[in-house]
């Protein structure tokens, strides 16, 4: 695992300190991501003692910056998450990342759990924040539409596998591996009479015996033969940037 060009593992002490802190992450459920034993001025401000990123004096400051940055209001500073919505724990789940000032969140899911209303909401926040702190973000989802809106590169995967990856407006204007352009046909539309959706048959294979040669072969509509039942296909790149795990592109 790289980040910026280095390898995450065996850095040293001092210097895995500072990667700690300048990754942070937000959690798919805020109802199980935060200490219900804690309010939300603690939840925040933990990652301070933790890296002792200032001194004692200023955590206040930080704090109620921090909550205002994310749309808490300072009454909430002694509540418990029960006593919280969805949305307001999220908010809570973005400050507490926030809270060290970070370069780059890791966002696993952070508007599932969510009502659509709030998800609008959420992400909204997320995006006005990327551009004030200049954030970059590893957004993971499963709503395509979530994906379209807040990302500028997708990376598509199955099975453990990237399948495709390449910029936003490519990827949905033009997908190229079967198992994008399966994804992307999924998207429920306002048009019944429209053309005919190509469904995808079987079961999605257990990861951990994942099928040999390309991971996707047992479902794929395109599948070519042997070559895909038995060899891994490469990781190809096409001539408008995309790159693409399948044999058809080699
Ligand atoms: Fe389909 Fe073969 Fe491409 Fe896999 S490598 S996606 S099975 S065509």
């Amino acid at each position: 695992m790289l980040y910026k060009n280095k390898t995450v593992f065996g850095v040293n002490r001092k210097n895995e300190k500072v990667l700690r802190r300048s990754i942070q992450m937000i959690f798919q459920d805020p109802s199980t991501s935060l200490n219900r034993r804690k309010t939300v001025g603690q939840i925040i401000s933990e990652p301070f003692h933790i890296h002792k990123y200032l001194y004692r004096k200023d955590y206040e400051d930080r704090l109620l910056e921090v909550m205002d940055m994310t749309g808490i209001p300072k009454r909430f500073i002694n509540r418990y998450p029960h006593e919280l919505s969805g949305g307001q724990r999220q908010r809570v789940g973005i400050a507490r990342a926030l809270s060290v000032d970070p370069e780059f969140i890791i966002c696993d899911e952070p508007v599932t759990a969510l009502d659509v209303s709030i998800q609008a909401q959420i992400i909204n926040l997320l995006l006005s924040l990327q551009e004030k702190l200049n954030l970059s973000y590893l957004f993971i989802a499963h709503d395509l539409s979530v994906v379209k809106h807040v990302s500028d590169r997708v990376a598509v995967m199955y099975l453990g596998w990237i399948m495709e990856n390449a910029d936003t407006k490519t990827l949905f204007s033009n997908p190229k591996h079967p198992y994008t352009k399966a994804l992307l046909d999924s998207i429920p539309r306002l048009e019944p009479e429209g053309p005919k959706r190509k469904v995808l048959h079987g079961e999605v294979p257990s990861p951990i015996n994942p099928p040999h040669g390309c991971r996707f072969h047992p479902r794929c509509p395109r599948k070519i033969g042997k070559i895909c039942e038995e060899t891994e296909p490469p990781s190809v790149e096409t001539s408008d940037g995309s790159v693409v795990k399948c044999h058809l592109y080699v």
